[in-house]
């Protein structure tokens, strides 16, 4: 079988729970009832049990949702919040938009994400937090640096944008993905892989009372209704996503689970290939349960090979071309090319492959032989 590859096709998942999404959609119509209210209660409260810690808070994306976390933790003007500079970019900008000041430390070269060792030495009188992103669908070992950052004073965000649903198992105990620090972050854009029908957001807090103070900023920083207790945002969880979002939830461990046979499956292929010495495949650090958000190698000539996969309709993209400390919105802060090596090297390096729920053997067979053949195999 011959033809194209999408990066990306979310009609095959969607197939497989039309009828539910449009029950659940009707409902909300037939409610009339689209900001707030029971249908994102009841989400709010099926992730808290999911997570089995914190209380969780609905918003309108995964940006306000680290912005709300940072605000939540009174970050502003004259702190630094220490993170990666390889990750979307809200990762970053949320810390300039609070007022504070992003502190940059290199990846570990195999999982990219931040190694906190170089973390940990770049922590200064000045941190109010620590933002690690756990990229990809792979949880960052936070239980390393907690200690520290707990002794020193450093809250801990963690943006798990791309990690909903992914775990880590630490002494015994299974933790997941937004509930190791102090506030974890989650988007539901509907490329993630708990995904709604346009933009959506969570935030996780595991202080109760922090918990209810999200609440109010999401709400104009209000308490009761037009008395306003501090400045906040509007930035409320849809009614009509958390409904979708709550009928999604219902089948994300079978998702997720789908996501790693796939990546196993691509492991085999390459191997079967002989590109082992070639390509550098995702490593999954131990004790964790990686839930592949994104299927990243690392390849020399990438761009050749992308151009390459692309003219026989093999679509691959590159997360993330351009390191944060060198993005001209960021020359502010001083940082010069060089100052993150590994960071920069995988930014030349990194190719996402196809990952999504009904993405075929054949098709990721077709894939990595195309790849085999660019590499003269
Ligand atoms: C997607 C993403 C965000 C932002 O989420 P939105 O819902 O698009 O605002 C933040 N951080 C990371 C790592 C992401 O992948």
């Amino acid at each position: 079988m011959t033809g194209g590859v999408p990066i990306l096709d979310l009609k095959r998942q969607y197939r497989g729970i039309r009828e539910e999404i449009r029950e659940a959609v009707e409902r909300v119509f037939e409610s009339q009832a689209f900001i707030l209210g029971a249908e994102v209660r009841a989400f709010e409260e099926h992730v808290e049990r999911y997570l089995e810690k914190g209380v969780a808070v609905g918003c309108a994306s995964g940006t306000d949702a680290i912005l709300l976390a940072l605000m939540a933790l009174d970050v502003g003007p004259g702190d630094e919040v220490l993170t990666t500079p390889y990750s979307f970019f809200a990762t970053a900008s949320c810390i300039v938009r609070a007022g504070a000041k992003p502190v940059f430390a290199d990846i570990d070269p195999s999982t990219y994400n931040i190694d906190l060792e170089d973390a940990a030495a770049k922590i200064t009188p000045g941190t109010k937090a620590f933002l690690p992103v756990h990229l990809f669908g792979q949880m960052v070992p936070l239980e390393r640096i907690a200690p520290l950052c707990r002794e020193r004073g450093v809250a801990i965000v963690e943006d798990a944008a791309q990690a909903f649903g992914s775990w880590r198992r630490i002494d015994e105990e299974i933790v997941r993905a937004g509930v190791l620090g102090d506030v974890g972050c989650y988007s539901f854009f509907p490329t993630k892989n708990l995904g709604a029908a346009g933009d959506a957001g969570m935030v996780v807090a595991l202080d109760p009372a922090r918990g209810e103070r999200l609440k109010k900023l999401r709400v104009h920083g209000a308490g009761t209704t037009y008395i306003h207790e501090e400045v906040g945002l509007n930035s409320r969880l849809d009614a009509i996503q958390a409904a979708v979002l709550d009928v999604k939830l219902r089948h994300l461990e079978e998702w997720n689970a789908e996501r790693r046979i796939i990546a196993d499956r691509y492991r085999m292929f390459f191997n079967m290939k002989k590109l082992e010495g070639v390509v550098k495949l995702p490593v999954e650090l131990e004790g964790n349960h990686h839930i592949y958000h994104q299927y990243v190698i690392r390849v020399p000539r990438r761009d050749e090979l992308m151009a390459y996969l692309e003219k026989r309709g093999l679509s691959t993209r590159v997360y993330y071309p351009l390191s944060l400390h060198l993005q001209r919105c960021f020359a502010f802060l001083g940082y010069r090319p060089g100052d993150f090596p590994e960071s920069e090297r995988l930014s030349e390096e990194s190719l996402a492959l196809p990952i999504f729920g009904g993405l075929s053997p054949e098709e990721q067979e077709r894939l990595v032989d195309a790849a085999g053949d660019f590499y003269g195999g």
